[in-house]
């Protein structure tokens, strides 16, 4: 379970890591299309074999079709003395997303249906787009709204244009033996918002580094990087035969905030990422708050569709939704630090773990408990292992001879080492070691669960 245990100091040159990412692709400007997109993946491949691929405007893809490109160069609203008072270089948030081209004077009356802002947030800049409908928009804080003069007359640039190009995206597979695979998505669409989603992005990202330099994975896993919604129905239309093979998966979104951890459970409830999830916090100690699935949210809408049906979990630090800053110039990087991204890895990482080490054992001594004495296993090890801590009343594992019982108890071919861990409440890592020791002393056997679905004979 390396890199999965949280403590002060374990994380700090990932957080280090994660910090100098975030201060880098903070300022640019993404969206479900363009030269952001592309400058991003850039950056980010500098970390992590990520592949590019990229599908041309007008394909389709299911019930949708590939949009133009957006090319933005510059937008901003002056005044009448030529003075920029909204600008899209000190901010992309101020220029909503995909407008068409402007270039005119108007009066305050005439753009006033153009601008958007937060009247509860006098200080934030909302985030607002417009994909679908041809239109144009500038969104300014309540405060800068209040600056505009009501009988002024403005001048509105936006230098951009709509063109057939391309929608990128990018994914790296990782291949592993046991015929089963799992899926890491993340969306790149967001501008400069940081939780929203500079920390999926990153925090993928170190994942997919942390597994490509694993020597040996049991599980292959696919990791995507594309526009939410667009970009994920796009992949499934171009990788439909792989993606309906996928058991299970995570998006990984808004995991960077100050807040508490947050899980939003897949649509099957009790899934075995859901389980490898509880488990990851269970052994760090943290109780995280609980989202019901809901078909809301981001692209588990698509990969949980009947089509694919892969049941999708997401781990998150302040979730979308859910906190004052969601959608707003305020999630920026004094909202959002490398550490906290540096922790959301981690129990990510020892989600991974937790599938990548589950197995289903069989006793080759089923008749009754073992003799452990003869063969050294017995009971010298008192205390050596962790004990649950103090106000917790699951029960208490306090030995390994107390894991030992309940492996070699659950130790019939139909339970894995999820199941043991949860009914013995032993940590997960401790489960793997116990039953590896009593593999070594051949009393048990690996097996697996559903030929079918897990060969795990390769393993
Ligand atoms: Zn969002």
């Amino acid at each position: 379970m390396a890199g999965s245990v949280l403590s002060p100091g374990s994380n700090g040159a990932i957080g280090a890591a994660a910090g100098e990412l975030l201060a880098r692709l903070f300022p640019i400007c993404r969206s479900i299309t363009g030269e952001g997109v592309r400058e991003t993946l850039a950056i980010l491949r500098e970390h992590a074999p990520w592949r590019i691929e990229e599908y041309r405007t007008g394909t389709r893809v299911y019930d949708w079709t590939v949009p133009r490109e957006w090319v933005v160069r510059d937008a901003w609203i002056a005044d009448a003395t030529g003075r920029r008072i909204i600008d899209f270089r000190r901010n992309n948030l101020h220029l909503v997303g995909y407008s068409i081209p402007v270039r005119a004077r108007m009066t305050f009356q005439e753009l006033r249906p153009h601008l958007h802002s937060l009247p509860a947030m006098p200080d934030a800049v909302p985030y607002r787009t417009s994909y679908y409908a041809e239109s144009w928009g500038f969104c300014l804080s309540e405060r800068q709204l209040a600056t505009l003069d009501p009988h002024g007359v403005y001048e509105v640039v936006i230098d951009s244009e709509l063109k057939d190009g391309a929608l990128t995206v990018a994914d790296c597979v990782l291949p592993g033996v046991s015929g089963r695979e799992f899926l890491i998505s993340t969306y790149c669409c967001h501008p400069s918002m940081a939780n929203d989603n500079l920390s999926g992005l990153i925090v993928s990202t170190l994942l997919l580094r942390e597994l490509a330099r694993r020597p040996r994975l049991r599980h292959t896993w696919r990791f995507v990087m594309l526009p939410e919604t667009i970009g994920a129905i796009s992949y499934l239309a171009h990788h439909e035969p792989e993606m309906r093979n996928v058991a299970g998966g995570f998006v990984v979104a808004t995991c960077g905030g100050p807040g508490r951890f947050g899980v939003k459970e897949s649509f099957l409830v009790n899934h075995l990422i859901d389980r490898a999830v509880s488990i990851a916090f269970r052994d760090a100690g943290i109780e995280p708050l609980r989202y019901a699935f809901a078909p809301n949210g981001s692209d588990e809408r698509q990969y949980s569709a009947p089509a694919f049906r892969i049941p999708v979990t997401t781990i998150s630090k302040d979730k979308y939704y859910e906190y004052d800053f969601y959608h707003t110039s305020l999630d920026d990087l004094d909202f959002v630090t490398g550490h906290a991204l540096a922790d959301s890895l981690a129990l990510y990482s020892a989600a991974i773990d937790v599938i990548e080490e589950n197995r289903v054992l069989r006793s080759c001594n089923p008749h009754g408990e073992p003799q452990l004495g003869r063969r050294g296993l017995y009971p010298q090890i008192g205390g050596a292992l962790h004990q649950s801590p103090a106000g917790d009343n699951r029960p208490c594992v306090e030995n390994e001879v107390d894991l030992i019982s309940w492996i070699m108890f659950l130790a019939d071919g139909k339970h894995d080492l999820v199941d043991m861990a949860e009914r013995s409440a032993g940590r997960f890592a401790d489960i793997v070691a116990v039953a590896r020791k009593l593999e070594q002393h051949e009393l048990l056997e690996e097996v697996a669960k559903d030929a079918a679905e897990s060969p795990l004979a390769a393993s």
